[in-house]
């Protein structure tokens, strides 16, 4: 019999989620059914969606989380002992899936990509929803071109630090806006920004007219609230904006969310595009952003960047640490 351990929450989180709003559990996992596989964990990923997401189901539930791990013992000839997998599960120290079951486009098992000596961590990092997410969210949505302005919020993010590269790639000029003088510094100087801020010292409105002085034709979305629409305000004619995420609004209070100036005057003077989307649209694409950005990281094209939390009791640490800006680069936690 395995001994299990995983976070169930017991409250929707109010404001920042708080450690009481979990409890850990501890039980036996039953023995394997047909098609199961167990998985022993080794990285679980902490997200801003695990917090955008927590009043879409009833409490208690299983934190939903992405982990790598290896397979212990398998009823599913596809999955042999000892091959290392990504999986939709939960945050745990073991789990029993069962890869035929897919109740939910969150319902994902895949064996990790072949990584070419790059880090096992990679599979809930980079190369992971978040990759496919910065990957086809910015590429299939602005259609970069060279020599356009790129603009990045949530810049040294796991999702940001990627789309910033990805545009230096294509030719562009990137602006990042990140949350401390330390991640301006690393976007600028190790990550080839030509230019970021701190949102939380600078003006926005007057760095941009620096910055930007030409406009912008794209905008690379994770934060959203007031700095999203200063950033619109200076778009060019038929500029691109890629809706990925809102996490300045995600631990506020739901019955009085933050507010920000109109748009509608920008959106149609300067008929731009302004499109939401989810990773998930490009399930079954993941793998072609999987292999180019494996390329570009083994090219010295892209860099990575992990902000690693040991210990399976320190996951909600390292959660809260993620939504309070402690994280330049992916969010993970080594088991
Ligand atoms: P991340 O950027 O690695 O971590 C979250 C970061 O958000 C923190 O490090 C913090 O950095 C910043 N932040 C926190 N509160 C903020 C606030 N009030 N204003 C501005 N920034 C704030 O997380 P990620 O995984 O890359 O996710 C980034 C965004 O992408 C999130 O909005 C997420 O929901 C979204 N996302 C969307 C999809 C999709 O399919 N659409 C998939 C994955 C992620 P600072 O120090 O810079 O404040």
């Amino acid at each position: 019999m395995v001994k299990a351990r995983k976070y169930v929450v017991r409250k929707h989180f109010e404001g920042f989620p708080k450690r009481d709003d979990f409890h850990i559990v501890e039980y036996e996992l039953p023995p394997l059914q047909s098609s199961e596989i167990l998985i022993k964990t080794e990285w679980i990923s902490v997200d801003p969606y695990q917090r955008a997401y927590n009043r879409k189901f009833p409490t208690p539930f299983d934190q939903f989380g992405f982990i790598v791990g290896t397979v212990e013992d398998s009823r599913k000839p596809r999955f042999q002992i000892g091959d290392k997998v990504v999986a939709h599960c939960s945050w745990c120290n073991y789990c029993i899936i069962n890869p035929n079951e897919v109740n939910s486009k969150l319902d994902i098992v895949y064996k990790l990509p072949d990584l070419r000596g790059l880090s096992p961590s990679l599979g809930i990092s980079a190369i992971s929803a978040v990759g496919a997410t910065a990957y086809f969210g910015f590429l299939e949505i602005c259609h970069p071109k060279a020599g356009e302005t790129v603009v990045v919020t949530g810049a040294a993010g796991a999702v940001g630090s990627i789309v910033g590269q990805i545009a230096k790639i294509k030719g562009c000029k990137v602006i990042g806006f990140a949350g401390t003088d330390d991640k301006v510094a690393w976007l600028q100087n190790e990550l080839g920004f030509d230019k970021a801020y701190n949102y939380k010292t600078c003006n926005v409105n007057e760095v941009l007219k620096i910055a930007a002085p030409n406009g912008v034709d794209c905008f690379f979305d994770n934060v959203g609230g007031e700095m999203s629409s200063m950033i619109i305000n200076h778009m060019n004619d038929f500029g691109r904006v890629s809706v990925c995420g809102s996490i300045s609004a995600y631990n506020a209070d739901v019955s009085q969310l933050p507010k920000a100036p109109i748009l509608q005057l920008d959106i149609v003077m300067k008929q731009l595009k302004i499109e939401g989307f989810l990773a998930h649209r490009w399930l079954d694409r993941w793998p072609e952003a999987f292999e180019e950005l494996i390329n570009w990281i083994l090219e010295g094209k892209i860099k990575i960047k992990e902000h690693i939390t040991e210990g399976f009791d320190n996951v909600f640490e390292a959660f809260i640490g993620m939504l309070t800006g402690k994280n330049t680069g992916k969010a993970i936690v080594k088991i």
